[in-house]
């Protein structure tokens, strides 16, 4: 793969590596998406928040991912089942350790330890955090490759976008 930042390192001439990842998209694009960036370590540590049956699982450590499922909680008492993966052993274990039986919430503190597993500019998640959704100057295309909405005048986001962009590009022609 050509790119400018010389990410996407996977191998995608591999037929092996582009069957996991047109299997992942069966199952959804965006599984298929964070599967990728985390592969390429982009993200830290990924978070699949919808059920995900075995052969999921089993495609995810085909692509040399490592990836573990947590039983939180939601408000009403009600279970629910994330499933994380990542290339590091160390950041599934913050993530147990932090997270596992808990209730999912939504506080500061939360946000701020997520947004380091899951590769956030801190100046984006601190911005989030005061003031969510505050204008930033991307366009509707940049937002929608993203996962964490990115503070005004970010010097860290444009940068991510390009390395974003060439995985999400090389997604689409897998
Ligand atoms: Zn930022």
């Amino acid at each position: 793969m050509n790119s400018k930042l010389g990410v996407v390192n996977l191998d995608f001439e591999s037929s092996e590596i582009k069957r996991c990842v047109r299997a992942l998209k069966e199952i959804d694009f965006e599984l298929a998406y964070l599967a990728l960036l985390t592969c390429e370590g982009l993200k830290p540590l990924s978070r699949w928040e919808k059920p995900l049956a075995d052969d999921g699982l089993e495609l995810l450590r085909q692509m040399g991912l490592l990836t573990k499922q947590i039983r939180r909680t939601v408000k009403t008492g009600k279970e629910v089942i994330e499933t994380i993966f990542s290339r590091l052993p160390a950041y599934l274990e913050l993530y147990e350790q932090r997270f596992e039986n808990r209730p999912i919430d939504k506080s500061a503190q939360t946000r701020r330890f997520e947004g380091f597993l899951f590769g956030y500019p801190p100046c984006c998640v601190k911005e989030y955090i005061r003031k969510p959704y505050a204008a930033n100057n991307l366009g509707a295309d940049e937002r929608e490759i993203l996962f964490h909405w990115a503070c005004r005048d970010c010097k860290i986001t444009p940068v991510l976008l390009d390395a974003y962009k060439s995985i999400y590009n090389s997604l689409n022609s897998c």
